[in-house]
């Protein structure tokens, strides 16, 4: 595996391989490895000739107050997970050299980043999306592979791909959880231990709403009562941010679960802000 930390270096590599008729895949990632990460780099590898993981936390998708300086890093133990996975390159790049002193040009999807995640991080998808933009240009990847937990991200990404015409193909994984339920992330480490006792019920409550869906209530509003009336006896730390029903794709707020939806929601919990969903089936 090699380890690329010049843009221009990945162009390079992806070019030649592009000219060997090679197909190329993408996993974007900023870090900090866990079971989630594993599973988006060992499909990438399972589909495709070249994989290329990007290891990059990237100020733009952060807020002014959000947690840039602190988000876990482990350079080494991630690039030895990625080298035992089968990663062809590891693109690791300096800030500096991503984004030029006077960068200007931004991509969005605005509709579909003003909502849910969006509310409260302004800006975010728009960082999202430009760096993304970015790596697949740069990578010249066939396909990307992107995680579920991340529900809005993954359906911006889509349409962004869509409606600007990017040759990549775009493949959402299943969220990896702990036992409990928890959905794995970076941000876990931040969970006190008991923060960490209370915030499988995040996913306990989602799970809640789906097997009300199950049993054939299709009334949004009765599903989100139930799930605040669940979490205000199970998770008393939590600060709810947002829980929303929306279309699985448009990510249109839904009244009713007339065809398959996403239920969504962000919390914080102590210094973590956690977020995860469900599919809800009728
Ligand atoms: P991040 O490093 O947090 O930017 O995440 C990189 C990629 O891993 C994104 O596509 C995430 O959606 C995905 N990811 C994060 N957590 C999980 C998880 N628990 N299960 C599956 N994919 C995940």
């Amino acid at each position: 595996m090699e380890v690329l930390t010049h843009p221009d270096d990945l162009a390079t590599r992806a070019r030649n391989w592009q000219k060997e008729g090679l197909s190329i895949a993408l996993v974007p990632t900023m870090g900090y490895y866990h079971a989630g990460h594993k599973d988006l780099i060992r499909h990438g590898r399972s589909v495709a000739d070249r994989l290329v993981v990007s290891l990059f936390v990237n100020p733009a998708q952060f807020g002014p107050a959000e947690d840039l300086d602190a988000y876990p890093r482990d350079f080494e133990g991630d690039c030895a997970a990625a080298r035992e996975l089968g990663a062809d390159a590891l693109f690791a790049p300096r800030p500096e050299d991503l984004y030029k002193p006077d960068h200007a040009a931004w991509v969005e999807v605005p509709d579909m980043g003003a909502g849910l995640c969006g509310k409260s991080r302004p800006g975010h998808f728009r960082g999202v999306c430009t760096i993304v933009l970015k790596l697949l240009l740069l990578s010249r990847a066939t396909l990307a592979v992107f995680g579920e937990k991340d529900w809005q991200q993954q359906a911006i990404i889509r349409r962004m791909c869509r409606d600007l015409n990017v040759p990549a193909r775009i493949v959402s994984r299943p969220t990896v959880r702990e036992a409990d339920g928890l959905a794995l992330s970076s941000r876990n480490v931040y969970l006190t231990a008991d923060e960490r006792a209370q915030a499988p019920h995040i996913y306990a409550g989602l799970r809640l709403a789906a097997a009300m869906v199950q049993d054939g209530e299709r009334d949004g509003e009765k599903l989100r009562h139930a799930v605040l009336a669940y979490w205000a006896r199970r998770l008393p730390a939590g600060r709810l941010d947002y829980l929303e029903i929306v279309d699985r794709d448009s990510l249109r707020p839904m009244r009713e679960i007339a065809a398959p939806c996403v239920m969504a929601c962000a919390a914080r919990l102590g210094r973590a802000r956690l977020i995860d969903n469900i599919l809800l089936q009728p």
